[in-house]
C-alpha cells in the first residue's frame, strides 16, 4: 500500500486547510476509502480524518428546511423521528442502504461520494482488464460485455457506470442543497447538480469516465438542507437482488402533494440507471392536475423512459425503472 500521512484536524478552519493541500484526501466513516486503498483505486499521500468535528452530525430544522450535517450517519438519519415526519424517503433510503454495521459508520457526505460498483472498475490493482475510469484511454469492457447492471441513460461509449448510492436519490427528489466549504469560502448547489453524467462530462469538454462530479479537489461537504414542502408525502422503492444487504438494481425516490384525488406536485428520481439520480422531468410536469390513477401515472412515466438507450444486457431495466417509479409514486400517496 502506499505510505500515507494521517491528521485529525478539530476544527473546521484547520480540515478546510488541510484538505487543500495537494495529494490530500478526506475519510469520514471510512466504509468506501478503505476500500479503494486496498484495491489501488486511491493513493494519496495524506489522509485527512474528519471523522470528529464539532456539530456535523447534527439534524434538524431550521428556516423551513430540514438541515443534515455530513458527519451524520445513514443509521442516524434514518431513525432521526424529524426525517421520519418531514423526509420520510429520505429516512427509508438510508435504512435501505447497506448493513446496519456499515450504516452505523457511513455518513452522508460520504455516501453521495462513493463511487461505482460495476465489476471492472472494483478489481485490485494490477488490474487485469481495461476500464477508463481507472486507467483512462483503455477502454471500457462493459459497454459489449457484463452490463446487465449499467446505465440505461446518460452514458457515452468511454463508460457506462451507475452511480449505487441510496440517499443520494431521495436528496435528489426532495431538491435538496448540497452546502461545500473551500479556502475559497463556501457554496451551496442542488444535490442534482452535484454529479455529471458521462454525456454531460464529455458535453463540457470532460473526460467522460473519470469527471463524476462538480466537486473541486479542495472543497469538502458541510451539510444538506432539505426544504419542507407542506403536506407533501414521499416514498422510496430499492429492488435489488435479494431483500437486504445489496446495491439496488433500479430504486425511485417520489414526493408527491395531493389536493383531494388530484395531483398537485410531484418529484420523481430514478436511481441505479445513470451515473448520476435521474429525475423524471416529463412525469413531473405532466402529472400535476391529473386526477391519481395507476395508468395515468404509467403512461407519464413511460414517456421519459422512452429516451432511454438500454445496453446489450440491461433492457430489463426499462421496464423494471418505470414499475419501481410508478409503485414508488403510489406508495408515497398512500402513505
Ligand atoms: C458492504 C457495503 C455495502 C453498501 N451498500 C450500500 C447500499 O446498498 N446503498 C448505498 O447507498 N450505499 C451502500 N454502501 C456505501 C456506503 O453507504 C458508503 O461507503 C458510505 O456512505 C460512505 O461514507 P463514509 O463516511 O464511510 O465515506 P468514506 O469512506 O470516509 O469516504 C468516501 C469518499 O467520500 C469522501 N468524503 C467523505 N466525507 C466527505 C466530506 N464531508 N466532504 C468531501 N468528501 C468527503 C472521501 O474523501 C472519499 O472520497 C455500502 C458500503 C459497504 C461497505
Ligand atoms: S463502465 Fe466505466 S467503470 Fe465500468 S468498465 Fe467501463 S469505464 Fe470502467
Amino acid at each position: 500500500m502506499h505510505p500515507f500521512a494521517y491528521a485529525r484536524p478539530h476544527d473546521e478552519a484547520q480540515a478546510v486547510a488541510l484538505v487543500a493541500e495537494p495529494g490530500s484526501t478526506i475519510i469520514a466513516g471510512g466504509t468506501e476509502l478503505l476500500n479503494w486503498l486496498r484495491l489501488g483505486i486511491t493513493r494519496p499521500d495524506n489522509i485527512i480524518d474528519i471523522g470528529r468535528l464539532p456539530d456535523r452530525a447534527n439534524i434538524g430544522l431550521e428556516d423551513g428546511f430540514l438541515t443534515l450535517g455530513a458527519l451524520a450517519t445513514l443509521n442516524q438519519i434514518g431513525e432521526h423521528p424529524t426525517v421520519g415526519e418531514h423526509a420520510r424517503v429520505l429516512g427509508q433510503a438510508c435504512l435501505l442502504a447497506a448493513s446496519a454495521q456499515v450504516r452505523n459508520r457511513a455518513t452522508i457526505g460520504g455516501n453521495v461520494l462513493q463511487r461505482t460498483r460495476c465489476a471492472y472498475f472494483r478489481a485490485a490493482e494490477p488490474l487485469p482488464w481495461a476500464c477508463n475510469k481507472r486507467a483512462p484511454g483503455t477502454g471500457c469492457p462493459a459497454r459489449h460485455a457484463m452490463n446487465d447492471e449499467h446505465a440505461i441513460f446518460g452514458w457515452t461509449d468511454d463508460c457506462v457506470a451507475v452511480h449505487p448510492s441510496d440517499p443520494l436519490v431521495a436528496l435528489a427528489a426532495l431538491d435538496a442543497d448540497v452546502d461545500l466549504v473551500s479556502p475559497e469560502g463556501a457554496r451551496r448547489l442542488p444535490v442534482g447538480k452535484l454529479h455529471l453524467a458521462q454525456q454531460e462530462a464529455k458535453a463540457i469538454g470532460h473526460d467522460p469516465a473519470t469527471q463524476e462530479t462538480v466537486l473541486r479537489h479542495d472543497e469538502m461537504i458541510t451539510g444538506y438542507r432539505v426544504p419542507l414542502l407542506p403536506g407533501a408525502r414521499s416514498a422510496y422503492l430499492k429492488v435489488r437482488e435479494r431483500q437486504s444487504y445489496a446495491y439496488a438494481l433500479a430504486t425511485a425516490a417520489a414526493v408527491v402533494q395531493m389536493d383531494g384525488d388530484t395531483i398537485q406536485s410531484i418529484r420523481v428520481a430514478l436511481g441505479s440507471v445513470a451515473q448520476r439520480p435521474w429525475r423524471l422531468l416529463r412525469a413531473e410536469t405532466s402529472l400535476p392536475g391529473n386526477r391519481l390513477s395507476a395508468d395515468t401515472v404509467r403512461e407519464a412515466v413511460q414517456w421519459d423512459l422512452d429516451e432511454a438507450r438500454p445496453l446489450s444486457g440491461n433492457a430489463y431495466k426499462v421496464r423494471l425503472a418505470r414499475n419501481t417509479a410508478v409503485r414508488a409514486i403510489m406508495a408515497a400517496v398512500e402513505s
